[in-house]
């Protein structure tokens, strides 16, 4: 134990002594500051496309647009399903639902009937085994 404390105490004064190093600018940042090669960014080139500047790539480019500010849950809800404030909708009855002549049940004109359309599935898969 007294070992291990001893090693945490030198540890951390080797660490001061680095610190005051560095900042007296007697010696360099430890290693891994240094594995940056500050030449390799020297030699690259920015890509300039000649005649164009950021101007002209503006003028070019699609700027959608954004909105500024979130809208409210309310606010979306009245857009989407209409108040009279905001813009009216209101609930138009569907006058395109027949009954099916076989059950009895209701579907949408050029739909199958969902009730006997599961009934024929079931058939099938009972004949499928
Ligand atoms: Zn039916």
């Amino acid at each position: 134990m007294a070992n291990g404390i001893l090693s945490r105490l030198y540890r951390a004064f080797k660490r001061f002594d680095q610190a005051v190093d560095i900042l007296l600018g007697r010696s360099l940042p430890p290693g891994h500051l240094l594995a940056i090669d500050c030449n390799a960014l020297s030699h690259v080139q920015p890509t300039i496309i000649p005649g164009r500047s950021l101007k002209d790539i503006l003028n070019d480019a699609i700027l959608w647009a954004v909105p500024k500010k979130r809208r409210t849950i309310e606010k979306r809800l009245n857009r989407r399903f209409g108040v009279p404030k905001y813009n009216w909708k209101p609930h138009v009855p569907k006058t395109n639902i027949i009954m099916c002549r076989k059950c009895g049940h209701d579907y949408e004109v050029n739909t199958l009937c969902g009730y006997c359309y599961e009934k024929v599935k079931l058939e099938t898969k009972e004949f499928k085994e």
